[in-house]
């Protein structure tokens, strides 16, 4: 295990993970999540379910990030919306199998691209995979306020 990963490991504690002890059957009523034996699926719930908001859409409600991933420099410029796709591409994958890994929003500013995504471990994963793709800089760090985790991916 790298030193990057002991810091992850360390600080991955979420504010929104404790509002999840549910009773079951629930379901969420923004999304259709269902959750089911503790966990966050893509199934259909009963009709009885309690309807409920995951942690994914109350983030998104309260635009509150758990991951901010920042994409910056000449290459990323020039190939942006290649490098956007594969971003999309690993969402898509992700958010399959996990309902509560989501991009929030994905800006285009001038010089830099900013993805916001509603778990930590989903903006490492896509720092990883273009750093993967692309070679390039990647750089994590923890904000103090909030422990939003920063992913910063340069080329
Ligand atoms: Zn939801």
């Amino acid at each position: 295990m790298t030193r990057r990963d002991r810091l992850i490991r360390e600080r991955e504690h979420d504010p929104y993970k404790l509002r999840q002890k549910l009773h079951e059957p629930a379901a969420c009523g923004d999304c259709g999540a269902r959750y089911h034996k503790g966990r966050w699926e893509w199934t259909a719930a009963p009709a009885e379910a309690a309807r409920v908001i995951c942690p994914a859409c109350q983030r998104v409600r309260d635009d509150y990030p758990a991951g901010v991933l920042t994409l910056r420099g000449e290459f990323n410029l020039r190939h942006r919306e290649e490098v956007i796709g594969l971003v999309r591409n690993v969402e898509d994958r992700e958010t399959r199998r996990h309902p509560q890994k989501r991009i929030m929003s994905v800006v285009e500013g001038e010089g830099e691209v900013t993805v916001k995504t509603t778990e930590a471990a989903l903006a490492r994963n896509l720092g990883t995979a273009l750093h993967d793709a692309y070679d390039g800089k990647l750089d994590y760090h923890y904000t103090d306020e909030g422990g939003v985790l920063r992913v910063l991916w340069e080329r």
